[in-house]
């Protein structure tokens, strides 16, 4: 037997013991060495006795020489295991391949945003890493917020992120189903129907009391079940779960499980009025649609306990629900309790104002989708709730971006400059320095537009490069500004600046978004305006185009008069 093959057995039964408290297995190691070495299998019998001898020899030695013999003679096992995959994301307790089923599962009540990308990215990287599958689910049983435009907007949000699902599915279409289950819980006694007024019900809750409705019979509980169809009116009867009116958690104490809501459903109009809450709905369909894995974001937590005591009192299998911290950046809220006041009141323009961090915002104003994926992975999966810096989705979104973005001159604050004697009357400039995006000519008069800053910056008798013309020389500072041309040679250690033809000058605005919150305070110059003028190249761009004017930042083509800043 060669050395080479007693070598590999002993570093995997190194590895093996010190991953079990020191003791391996013959088995154990025998298929991790097939594996490693899948050649070996056509001399299995002789293998055999080799490895038996050497799990032997690895189990008299004690742990932490075990540990240092794989440290120093076996280094490379010890990189090599995956603690996580490549991209990031730590590795799933209890997944096995193929086998696991994740779910996104949106509330259809308000415009997609970064929160909910990174809940869709990390619930579909799961699923791909462990060749599974994701549901695409509406959780869709409040229609007091709901309605068909949010639907609409959450699925073109995620097809724009592209994220790819294997199903899509709306929680209110198993109403019957959650009715069944519902009846199932009453009828064991689990559930009991709760007439208090809400108030007393709060009250109830904090001073740990149970009421009288808790200690009906079953006639009384069915009786009250089946009027909750026709006669109560809302808030007039709830379902409440029979938990634990002491528990310490609160959420145990007799949660409501289904409620009356006499509002039109977007799909189902006035078909239902009995809805599920988060907690029961969330349960069942997880349950029924095979999830394995359930991502929701850290809040939640103190729910886990009614989810698994529900699916627990109805004999249905139980995912694991797994926690990670809300995603928002600082002065950018994501929730709707403040979104949908900005939006109404009109301090922001609407769901895609590009100060705002929903999706349609953030591809208005030149994020691809690509950046918001590395961003989302790059972030460490801790339930630390942590403000994410936006510069960090800049950078991955301007390496995405930058060898597609056409170079386009741009002057803001447009000053005026005159070159006396420029005499050439075109140029041809290249569209990107390093990507073959073409080239435009661009018709020359003598008469130019800088940026304000530059013409501030500029005093008579300097000298300055306009960038892919010539050197010139200022001769007049004023309103406009006069130059003369110097000469061709590139000069290293003048100031080069960009221009704009005067002559064919388009006009333009350039948002600016800044942060929209500063604490709490709605900062009131959280867009500014910016007028400038570009090339007549602009015209010719897509609305959509990113487009990089050189020495000012990349800026998203909105139109053919307005630009949206993305970043430096
Ligand atoms: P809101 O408070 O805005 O209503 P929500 O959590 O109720 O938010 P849903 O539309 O129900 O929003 O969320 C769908 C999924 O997206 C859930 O799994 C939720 O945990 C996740 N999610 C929502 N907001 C964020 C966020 N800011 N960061 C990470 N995940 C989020
Ligand atoms: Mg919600």
């Amino acid at each position: 037997m060669d050395e080479d093959v007693r070598k590999t057995v002993r570093g995997i039964a190194l590895l093996n013991a010190s991953e079990h408290d020191g003791r391996t297995r013959n088995d154990a190691v025998i298929s991790k060495v097939i594996g490693a070495m899948p050649e070996l299998r056509a001399r299995i019998k002789e293998i055999i006795p080799l490895i038996s001898e050497v799990v032997g020899d690895v189990n008299a030695i004690p742990l932490d020489k075990q540990k240092s013999e794989l440290e120093s003679s076996f280094p490379e096992l010890l990189t090599a295991k995956p603690r996580q995959d490549r991209k990031g994301l730590p590795m799933l307790e209890g997944a096995e391949h193929g086998k696991v089923v994740t779910r996104f599962p949106p509330e259809p009540n308000g415009y997609p945003h970064i929160g909910h990308a990174k809940a869709a990215i990390i619930d579909e990287e799961y699923a791909r890493m462990y060749g599974g599958r994701l549901i695409f689910r509406f959780d869709d049983t409040n229609p007091e917020n709901e309605r068909l435009e949010y639907y609409a907007a959450i699925k073109v949000g995620l097809d724009w992120l592209g994220v790819r699902y294997d199903a899509v599915k709306n929680t209110s279409d198993d109403m019957e189903l959650i009715y069944k289950k519902a009846e199932e819980l009453i009828l064991a006694g689990h559930a009991y129907v709760c007439t208090c007024s809400k108030e007393s019900i709060s009250k109830n809750r904090r001073e740990m009391i149970e009421c009288k409705c808790r200690a009906g019979d079953l006639d009384q509980n069915t009786k009250r079940w089946h009027k909750m169809f026709e006669k109560f009116k809302p808030g007039e009867a709830i379902v409440r779960y029979r938990g634990d009116m002491h528990s310490d958690n609160t959420v145990m104490r007799d949660p409501t499980l289904m409620r009356i809501i006499d509002e039109q459903h977007p799909l189902h109009k006035d078909r239902y009025r009995v809805w599920p809450n988060y907690d029961f709905a969330v349960a069942i369909e997880d349950s029924m649609d095979g999830v394995t894995h359930a991502f929701r974001t850290k809040e939640y937590e103190l729910r886990n306990e009614i989810y698994y005591e529900i699916l627990d009192k109805l004999g249905m299998r139980k995912p694991r629900v797994l926690e990670f911290s809300r995603l928002e950046f600082e002065g950018m809220p994501v929730s709707k309790r403040v979104l949908k006041p900005l939006v109404q009141e009109g301090r922001v323009s609407g769901y895609d104002d590009p100060r705002l961090p929903t999706l349609e915002a953030l591809k208005r104003r030149g994020i691809v989708p690509e950046a918001i994926r590395k961003f989302v992975l790059s972030l460490s999966f801790t339930k630390s709730d942590t403000l994410a810096p936006f510069e960090k989705l800049e950078s991955f979104n301007r390496k995405i971006i930058d060898s597609t973005s056409p170079r386009l001159f741009i002057s803001v604050e447009p000053a005026k400059l005159i070159v006396k004697n420029n005499t050439m009357k075109e140029v041809e400039v290249q569209n990107h320095p390093q990507t073959d995006l073409g080239s435009r000519r661009i018709q020359l008069d003598g008469s130019f537009y800088i940026s304000g800053m530059d013409a501030r910056s500029l005093n008579e008798g300097d000298e300055v490069r306009l960038l892919e013309l010539y050197n010139v020389r200022i001769t007049k500072k004023g309103t406009p500004m006069e130059a003369e041309i110097t000469g061709m040679d590139f000069k290293s250690e003048i100031p080069k600046i960009q221009w704009v033809p005067a002559q064919n000058a388009v006009k333009i605005e350039v948002l600016v978004p800044k942060i929209l919150f500063v604490g709490d305070q709605f900062n009131e110059n959280s867009l500014e305006v910016q007028e400038a003028f570009t090339e007549p190249h602009y015209l010719e761009l897509n609305v959509g185009t990113e487009i990089q004017f050189i020495r000012y930042g990349y800026c998203r083509k909105d139109s053919a008069s307005q630009a949206i800043y993305t970043h430096k």
